[in-house]
């Protein structure tokens, strides 16, 4: 179990007994964690505290969403950016989305799909127009990766267009019927 599920259980990651609350000390501009033990032995309260370390390294321990599972640690902002996606991703599997829900979940994929670089849903799709003529050409281009028979102008449109159509991302081949 790593340090992040113990304090998501309740369980001190220092000695790995359960803690019975934590303690948020501030110091200066920084706040410090501290798992905090208190046993009752022969009517006597035992008080022992276990050093955890600074609160920055356990992002949203106290005000946490366990069922999302959003607790992260000792990241630049944008790796937990990340990873609380890939926490949000594995929590919406495990949960039954209404049709809308799953329309405006749609759209934030898209979005993230453009922040990521990628061409997302039909909109991103290019449509390269080509001739029959052209076709052939590509397909000869394609099949022997040989340009005989074509004019220095029809050669130069077929391998831009093959270029084009084998490039990474999506694309609809539109041929003219002429
Ligand atoms: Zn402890």
């Amino acid at each position: 179990m790593g340090m992040r599920e113990m304090l998501e259980r309740g369980i001190c990651p220092r000695c790995g007994e359960r803690m019975t609350y934590l303690e948020h000390r501030k110091v200066g501009s920084n706040t410090y964690l501290y798992a905090v033990h208190v046993k009752k032995e022969m009517k006597r309260r035992h008080v022992r505290k276990c050093y955890l370390g600074p609160e920055s390294e356990y992002i949203n321990v106290t005000h946490m969403h366990t069922e999302e599972g959003l607790v992260l640690r000792g990241m630049t902002s944008y790796d937990r950016a990340l990873e609380y996606l890939k926490r949000i991703k594995d929590y919406l599997k495990t949960q039954e989305l209404d049709e809308g829900r799953k329309k405006l979940l749609s759209q934030i994929v898209t979005e993230l799909m453009d922040v990521a670089g990628m061409e997302g849903g039909e909109e991103g799709i290019e449509t390269v127009t080509i001739s029959k003529e052209e076709l052939k050409d590509i397909i000869q281009y394609y099949d022997k990766r040989s340009t005989r028979g074509m004019t220095s102008e029809r050669t130069k449109k077929c391998r831009d267009v093959f270029r084009k159509v084998f490039s990474p991302g999506r694309r609809i081949l539109h041929v003219q019927e002429f």
